[in-house]
């Protein structure tokens, strides 16, 4: 998984800050449940870090208490901020709300669910005091998904790796530690379709991998289901790879081909034998799979061109309605 020659880690490692400044940065939709017990568990896990702290929570536009509990905690003496969404925008959207407004050395992403254990943090603030920008936690054992889930996961980073020609690794989800630089190098790239996951790829970085078992959701349900996973993996596509618009190119000229030598054996044959009326079936069967071939590439053209449409609009990602100040991050160990 690590690749870095140790030249580079070794330069960076000399320049961490001893106390460095960490940014949780947590998407938070309807997770009133579960919010309390990750308040807990990330306290008792950074507990004798020597970092600062601070939570930079983003409400995406939750129905239920998040929001109230959460700024009852802020003004209870809890570090960091609440970032509001207007509305709903969707953890990607969330995610890039919440690099915005972090003002860490580091910061994690991690799911307010716990799904994403806030046990590790400690072993990727290593990681990255030892050199590395991105320490991204790997699922090893996604037992806690359908088979489903999982077959249809793999399948999706096998395409993704080999036509994007960027190594996103499998089973790589969202949670992981960035470096202020990698932060900046993620809002400098101008998208406005956020897949995040492709663009952690993208920018690249000295990265290492920290194995763990993801656990299920601790309370609360999930928001995913396939027809989102669909159109999730769609946007990572098209986002990253022009294969599938080009692989037209290829299947058209090798029709083509194939319809001159057919062509050419007809007029042989007509040549020779003279006029033969029979080929209804023939006839057909190339009408109907020209007609669907043109038109699933259309469709695909289709996809490309939503998304010029998307970004021509120049919408913004997302939008803010209100940020609450909580304590100033704090040195574990000090409040
Ligand atoms: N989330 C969000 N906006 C959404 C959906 C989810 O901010 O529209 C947050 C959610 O609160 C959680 C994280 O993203 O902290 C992961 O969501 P979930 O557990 O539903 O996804 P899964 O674990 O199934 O991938
Ligand atoms: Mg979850």
């Amino acid at each position: 998984m690590d690749h870095t020659p140790h030249l580079y880690v070794e330069r960076r490692a000399a320049q961490r800050p001893a106390c460095p400044l960490l940014s949780l940065i947590v998407p938070v939709y309807n997770e009133a449940e579960v919010l309390d017990l990750f308040l807990a568990e990330t306290g008792s896990a950074l507990a004798g870090q020597t970092v600062a702290v601070e939570y930079v929570f983003v409400d995406d536009g939750s129905r239920d208490a998040s929001a109230d509990l959460i700024g009852a905690r802020l003004a209870a003496g809890l570090p960091g901020r609440l970032v509001g969404l207007s509305r709903n925008f969707g953890k990607e959207a969330a995610m890039t709300a919440g690099l915005q407004h972090a003002r860490g050395d580091i910061v994690v992403v991690l799911d307010a669910d716990l799904q994403d254990p806030p046990a590790l943090v400690p072993q990727m603030i290593d990681a990255w005091r030892a050199g590395y920008d991105v320490v991204y936690g790997l699922r090893v054992d996604r037992s806690s998904d359908t088979a489903m889930k999982r077959g249809t996961a793999s399948l999706f980073y096998r395409l993704f790796n080999r036509l994007a020609h960027i190594d996103m690794p499998a089973n790589a989800g969202d949670f992981r530690l960035m470096d202020r630089r990698v932060v900046e190098a993620l809002l400098s790239l101008p998208e406005r379709n956020r897949f995040m996951k492709g663009l952690f790829a993208w920018v690249g970085f000295p990265s290492v991998a920290i194995p763990y078992e993801r656990p299920p959701r601790r309370a609360g349900a999930g928001k995913w289901n396939y027809w989102k996973l669909w159109n999730f993996a769609l946007d990572g596509f098209t986002g990253f790879t022009t294969v599938p618009l080009r692989m037209w190119l290829y299947g058209g000229a090798l029709a083509a081909a194939l319809a001159l030598a057919y062509a050419a054996f007809l007029i042989v044959r007509v040549l020779a034998y003279g006029i033969d009326v029979p080929g209804y079936a023939s006839t057909m069967t190339a009408i109907l799979f020209f007609a669907g071939v043109q038109l699933l590439s259309i469709g695909m053209i289709g996809e490309y061109v939503a998304r010029l449409f998307t970004e021509a609009k120049q919408r913004p990602v997302f939008l803010v309605q209100d940020v609450i100040e909580g304590a100033p991050a704090a040195e574990v160990g000090h409040t």
